[in-house]
C-alpha cells in the first residue's frame, strides 16, 4: 500500500531522513518507535508532503510521485490517499464534533448535507461518541477529542491513516479509550502507520515495529521480536530509557 524509496530530507545542514526506504502492505499496522529527534514525525509528514523531501519516490496505492519534480495535481492526489491524526487532535474549535467530521465531506467530497450528517453520525457511533455529536471540542476530554479526530480521519475514506503519537498528550486514564479505537481499526485491517511510545500497545496492535534513530531505520521486525528480544545496542538503550 505504501512504498517510499530513498527519502532524503534536510533541515538546513541537518540530515533528518537519510535515504529511508519503507514498504507497508495493505492492512498492515506498523509502529514507528525511536528517540525524540530521530525523524519519526518528519517521515510521516513526508509521506503526505506536509514536509517536502529533497529526493525520493513515494507511492501510496495507485499514486506514485517523484519528490524532486511533481505537479500540484500529483501532490493533491498523493495527499488525499492518507489521513493524519496528530498528537494535539487539531480539531476546529468553533465547530461541533459532528461538524468537524462533516466539514471534509461537504467541502472536499461535496456530499449533500443529509448524507454527510448521516455518515458523520455513523462514524461518531463507531468511536463511541454519538451522544457528544453537538458538543464543541472545549467541552470534550482529550481522549474524546482524539476519538473525534480519528472519526474525521476515517470520514475521507483514506487508503491509510498516519498517527503521530496519538496518545502522548492525553491524561494516563484517557489513553486506553483511544488505543481501543485504534485496536478496532486494526482488526478491520485498516492500513496504519503509528508513531508511538506505548510499547505494550505496539506489541498488541502492530504487525511490525520500525526502530529509527538519527534519520535511519536501525532495525525492523515483528513487534515482540524488536521490543523484547532485540540485540541491537541502540534499540536496547532506547527501550531501557522508557522504563
Ligand atoms: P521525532 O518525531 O522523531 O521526534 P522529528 O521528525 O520531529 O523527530 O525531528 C527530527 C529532527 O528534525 C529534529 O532534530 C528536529 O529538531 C528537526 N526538525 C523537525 N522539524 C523541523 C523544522 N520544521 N525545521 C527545522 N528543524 C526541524
Ligand atoms: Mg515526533
Amino acid at each position: 500500500m505504501i512504498t517510499a524509496k530513498n527519502l532524503y530530507k534536510r533541515f538546513g545542514d541537518q540530515v533528518v531522513l537519510d535515504n529511508i526506504s519503507i514498504d507497508i502492505a495493505a492492512g498492515e499496522v506498523v509502529a514507528i518507535i525511536g528517540p525524540s529527534g530521530s525523524g519519526k514525525s518528519t517521515l510521516l509528514r513526508c509521506l503526505n508532503l506536509l514536509e517536502k523531501p529533497e529526493s525520493g519516490i513515494i507511492r501510496i496505492d495507485d499514486v506514485t510521485l517523484d519528490t524532486e519534480h511533481y505537479t500540484t495535481r500529483e501532490e493533491y492526489a498523493l495527499r488525499s490517499q492518507t489521513a493524519m491524526v496528530f498528537q494535539n487532535y487539531s480539531l476546529f474549535k468553533n465547530k461541533t464534533a459532528l461538524e468537524n467530521i462533516t466539514e471534509g465531506l461537504l467541502v472536499v467530497k461535496k456530499l449533500p448535507r443529509r448524507q454527510a450528517v448521516e455518515m458523520g453520525m455513523s462514524l461518531l457511533e463507531q468511536v463511541g461518541l454519538a451522544d457528544q455529536a453537538h458538543q464543541y471540542p472545549v467541552t470534550l476530554s482529550g481522549g474524546q477529542q482524539q476519538r473525534v479526530s480519528i472519526a474525521r480521519a476515517l470520514a475521507v475514506n483514506p487508503k491509510a491513516i498516519l498517527f503521530d503519537e496519538p496518545t502522548s498528550a492525553l491524561d494516563p486514564e484517557r489513553v486506553h479509550e483511544v488505543l481501543q479505537v485504534i485496536q478496532t481499526l486494526a482488526r478491520r485491517k485498516t492500513t496504519m502507520v503509528i508513531v508511538t511510545h506505548e510499547m505494550q500497545f505496539a506489541k498488541e496492535v502492530a504487525d511490525r515495529v520500525i526502530f529509527m534513530a538519527d534519520g535511519h531505520i536501525i532495525e525492523q521486525g515483528p513487534a515482540e521480536h524488536i521490543i523484547n528480544f532485540s540485540d541491537n545496542p541502540q534499540t536496547r538503550r532506547f527501550l531501557r530509557q522508557l522504563i
